[in-house]
């Protein structure tokens, strides 16, 4: 019996299992983007522009 769900940040299957480590999310990178989706929301900063490019993607440090 397996259960599979959508990973809430790519939609991507996520078969649930031990092995899926970080279910429901696919990976971490994607757990991390949803982690961080609530925590720009519970954590508003009204000095920065929510628009500026150039603070964008500050989960992925190998960006740059
Ligand atoms: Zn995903």
């Amino acid at each position: 019996m397996t259960t599979v769900v959508n990973c809430p940040t790519c939609g991507k299957k996520v078969v649930w299992g031990p092995q899926a480590k970080f279910r429901p999310f696919c990976s971490e990178r994607c757990k991390q983007i949803d982690m961080g989706a609530w925590a720009a929301e519970k954590y508003t900063i009204p000095a920065e522009s929510p628009d500026d490019p150039s603070r964008d993607a500050p989960l992925d440090p190998t960006d740059r």
